[in-house]
């Protein structure tokens, strides 16, 4: 981990910030004195990465986006749109890929 702001090694943990749906490790720069939150390429997102990553499994079988709906909000709790999925899809394309990759076909959920 480094500081966000002058990429010194020199930091620690400082707690955990609360949101929504997510709780993020708080670090402080030992040498700048600054506050940041881990970085994890999940910036800004108020969902949990697991959340975002398990939409896109069923994205990558193929299933319609209602369906997508459907299960997250069913089994997970989630009321994700599907303007959102495809959002996903799009901002996350390297993941998506990765999904690709792994999916074998012909598998039910
Ligand atoms: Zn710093």
């Amino acid at each position: 981990m480094r500081c966000s702001f002058c990429n010194s090694e020199r930091v620690v943990r400082a707690g955990k910030r609360k949101r929504k749906y997510v709780t993020k490790q708080q670090w402080r720069c030992l040498d700048c004195k600054r506050w940041f939150i881990e970085h994890d390429g999940f910036e800004g997102m108020t969902y949990q990465k697991e959340v975002i990553s398990e939409t896109l499994r069923l994205y990558v079988k193929g299933l319609p986006l209602n369906k997508i709906t459907n299960f997250m909000y069913q089994h997970r709790g989630y009321k994700i749109y599907g303007s959102r999925i495809l959002d996903w899809a799009k901002k996350y394309s390297e993941l998506v890929k990765k999904l690709e990759k792994r999916a074998k076909p012909n598998r039910n959920l």
